[in-house]
């Protein structure tokens, strides 16, 4: 027997999983495979290496290529520390607004989803829905999930990433490079520093560096390719140095955290690299002082970024299911940025205010939500023709 279930319904029943990271993730998929197998669809999961974690897709329609992916995470930000009114794991509604951990990030789109599967008949063009793990904690799952669905189902030509964007076709977004420095120094009295090394005033070059670059990229002309994007050039930020133990010791270690977020032209990596060159030109002056000193660079969880292909075929869909003819990007990541890497054409668009996600008191308008499930619905009614 088909589970039917309102979109409403479905809410209540993603939110009640309270799918942080640092938990297992298979009862929420298990509820999902479990729905969907109910209407007679043949559900695959791609486990993580732990075996605790695992992304769910599926397709619906003929077994052709050209279909239309609608991606989701599963995952949700933890709610520790945060004050809620009410129970964050249980959908309340007032004043039009339903409240919740994940109903705009992103269970309000996956239950309108889930929703319209009893529609998804007599389609023409293939419908696929992918569901990943982890994506709020560097876009994990994603990268996975997209190797997965171009081993088992036919290839799909536009993937709709349904992160909330307020139902605006969002273009693109910056890639996102998180990069861990670590200066070691050499131990000396200060008064002959010139026989140790400072961990800490090699990082300050080193951030000096950061600095000039952010400089250099905002003086550029805008090229436009990159004219999207709020700013218009990437930046590089260090959120975070801590090191040394006392005023009069050349400190002996030195940490500092960037963020590089690269606009379209510089996804590349071009910024990471010259800045490992140069930490590659200090790590062989400080160890010339002494040979245990030395820089080491890592790069922590690389969040791919999604360029603007403008009227690419995901472009065009959405703009055709929303009306939205203006053009967007946005800066946070999403799942999108492996899709495209993976050389899907992707688009942003999904019901919900970014700008709510991740708080407490997280909700999603009831207007929102069922815009979500009209969009859903011409989405559908797209693909049987
Ligand atoms: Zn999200």
């Amino acid at each position: 027997m088909p589970q039917i279930l309102t979109a409403r319904e479905l809410l209540d029943r993603l939110v009640a999983f309270p799918t942080v990271s640092r938990t297992s993730n298979l009862g929420i998929v298990d509820f999902i495979e479990e729905y969907l197998e109910s209407h007679g669809i043949t559900c695959h999961r791609d486990y993580d290496e732990t075996g605790e974690k695992a992304n769910l897709f599926c397709h619906f329609g003929p077994e052709i290529e050209g279909g239309v992916v609608l991606s989701a995470h599963l995952d949700v930000v933890p709610v520790d520390g945060q004050d809620w009114a009410s129970d964050p794991w249980v959908v309340e509604e007032r004043d039009g607004r339903l409240y919740g951990r994940g109903t705009t990030d992103m269970k309000g789109f996956v239950a309108t989803v889930l929703a319209a599967v009893p529609q998804m008949v007599h389609l023409k063009r293939p419908i696929q829905i992918a569901l990943s793990y982890d994506e709020e904690v560097g876009l994990i799952g994603a990268r996975p999930l997209v190797d997965a669905m171009k081993g088992k189902l036919p290839r799909a030509n536009a993937v709709l990433v349904g992160e909330p964007t307020g139902l605006r076709v969002v273009s693109g977004h910056k890639s996102c490079d998180a990069v861990e420095v670590h200066v070691t120094g050499h131990e000396v009295h200060s008064s002959i520093h010139d026989q140790g090394v400072s961990a800490v005033m090699t990082a300050a070059r080193l951030v000096e560096w950061l600095r000039k670059r952010n400089a250099e990229n905002r003086a550029a002309p805008v090229d436009e390719r990159n004219a999207l994007f709020d700013p218009p050039y990437t930046t590089l930020h260090v959120g975070l140095i801590h090191g040394g133990t006392a005023h009069n010791i050349t400190a002996k270690d030195c940490w500092f955290s960037v963020d590089i977020r690269n606009v379209s032209t510089d996804m590349d990596g071009r910024h990471f690299n010259d800045f490992s060159v140069f930490c590659a030109e200090v790590d062989a002056e400080v160890k010339a002082v002494h040979p245990d000193a030395g820089v080491e660079v890592r790069v922590n969880a690389p969040g791919p970024g999604m360029a603007p292909e403008l009227d690419s075929p995901a472009e065009e869909l959405a703009r055709r299911i929303t009306g939205d003819n203006a053009r967007h990007a946005v800066s946070y990541g999403t799942d999108g940025g492996w899709f495209q890497t993976g050389g899907y054409s992707t688009v942003v668009c999904g019901p919900g205010d970014i700008a709510l996600a991740h708080q407490p008191n997280e909700y999603i308008t009831v207007e929102q939500f069922e815009a979500g499930q009209a969009f859903l619905h011409k989405l559908i009614k797209h693909c049987q023709e």
